[in-house]
């Protein structure tokens, strides 16, 4: 079998010996077992070394599994689908789900995992909508999981850390469509006069800046509702779009999904990229810092001082909200959340230098790095970050009580020992 040497990005090349690629749950399960150290990949679309490990699974060889249950408003899938080709077959179903994140090419157990997310003040991250989890524990046991169960806040954004996911249930609900428009050019000032007003004018709002100036863009995503006209949404001190955009100013926005207000299904419009489109293989690196929405407007300012620092290397930051959870390890866990993201150039050694700049400026509002993303570990005291870190780690011991799912990334920064 081809290995896949390294992520997405091309920033970290896995150093696994081993791949391996279950064509059954069983095996999978035995794989497992009989592993010393074993780690699982999904669509590799992390920016770091957290999926790594000796032995390295893949889930593209077991049978895809998607059950829509219309009474429990809930599709189970198996957990190395992407939500490209999960959205397609719902889209045949006429059911949807509540948001996507910026690209549909990820797979449902590793953003599960990691906590990724899309945007809107009353839209947790993907992971909120899961209402049920299978997993291979490290004796090889398959485990379900249903929401409220004991342990299952902890095991959903569960790092790779508590076993393999080879089964998820999400909630679902009637399929919908959504309109979105763009405004240009929105002074900071009045941004920050209005962050949740802003980040409130529709059911998922961006905004995008390279901190040199004003947001360049507010994109704002309305769900429309039957027979009603669209309800005006006024954004002052900012210009509507005359035409269709791409987040970074200037690009042809060809591969964007339609805007001016054109109502559209549900995973054409939450993502800004369509679904047909495959992204390129990644000339970029990523980071985003999550801070509580509280805190947006000094956050904002705090970032725009070191502005200079940022913009040499960046493409383009996208400000995004995600509502609280109760998940252990989310990074909205207890917060209702403002999302910093930066989209770097591809150098990881300027990335870096720029980050010290970020996280001295975020430091006062106890932010927490997206986990698949770029970040200065030794500037994370993720034990301060997340109060139920401790039940987490004793939860790892129940399913790993061998540590075969640990690698150097998470004993690093999550167990805070070394291999
Ligand atoms: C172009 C691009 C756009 C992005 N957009 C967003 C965005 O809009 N919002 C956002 O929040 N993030 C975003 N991300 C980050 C991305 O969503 C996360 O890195 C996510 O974890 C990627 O999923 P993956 O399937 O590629 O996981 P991988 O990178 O393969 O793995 C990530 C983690 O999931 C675990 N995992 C994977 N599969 C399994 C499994 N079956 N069982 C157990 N554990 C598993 C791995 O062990 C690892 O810990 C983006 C990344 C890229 C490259």
């Amino acid at each position: 079998m081809q290995s896949p040497r390294t992520n997405w990005a091309g920033n970290y090349a896995y150093g696994a010996r081993t791949i391996v690629r279950p064509a059954s749950l069983e095996e999978a399960q035995e794989a497992i077992a009989a592993a010393e150290r074993i780690g699982f990949l999904g669509s590799r679309h992390s920016f770091n070394a957290i999926a790594d490990s000796d032995v390295l699974m893949l889930f593209d060889g077991l049978p895809e599994v998607v059950e829509v249950d219309r009474r429990a408003r809930t599709v189970t899938v198996s957990g190395g689908m992407t939500y490209g080709a999960l959205a397609t077959a719902l889209a045949r179903e006429q059911v949807a789900l509540a948001n996507l994140a910026s690209l549909p090419h990820i797979s449902v157990a590793g953003a599960i995992a990691t906590g990724t997310h899309g945007s809107g003040v009353a839209n947790g991250s993907l992971a909120t909508g899961v209402a049920g989890i299978q997993l291979i524990r490290g004796d090889g046991e398959l485990v379900w999981l249903s929401r409220g169960d004991p342990g299952f806040d902890g095991c959903v954004v569960g790092l790779g850390a508590l076993g393999a996911v080879v089964r998820v249930s999400l909630d679902i609900e009637p399929a919908y469509e959504v309109r979105q428009r763009v405004w240009e050019h929105v002074p900071l000032a009045d941004v920050l006069a209005g962050f949740d007003e802003v980040m409130s004018l529709g059911y998922s709002v961006s905004l995008f800046t390279r901190w040199a100036g004003d947001i360049g863009q507010v994109w704002v995503k309305s769900r429309v509702s039957a027979g009603q006209p669209e309800a005006p949404v006024d954004l002052p001190g900012g210009t509507p779009a005359t035409g269709n955009v791409h987040p970074l100013p200037g690009l042809d926005p060809v591969h964007c999904t339609p805007q001016m207000g054109v109502p559209g299904p549900w995973f054409d419009r939450l993502p800004h990229f369509r679904l047909g489109f495959t992204p390129s293989n990644g000339d970029e690196l990523q980071s985003e810092f999550m801070v509580d929405r509280r805190h947006a407007p000094a956050a904002i300012e705090a970032l725009a001082r070191v502005g200079e620092v940022i913009h040499p290397v960046l493409h383009i930051s996208e400000i995004r909200a995600v509502a609280r959870d109760a998940l252990w390890l989310s990074p909205a866990y207890e917060r209702d959340t403002v999302a910093f993201h930066f989209t770097w150039q591809r150098d990881q050694r300027r990335v870096e230098a720029a980050l010290a700049s970020v996280h001295d400026a975020l430091a006062p509002f106890e932010s927490r790095p997206h986990w698949g993303k770029v970040f200065l570990a030794d500037r994370v005291a993720v034990g301060s970050l997340y109060p139920r870190l401790g039940d987490f780690v004793a939860l790892t011991e129940r399913y790993d009580p061998r540590h075969a799912f640990r690698n150097e990334w998470l004993d690093r920064i999550v167990f805070g020992t070394d291999s």
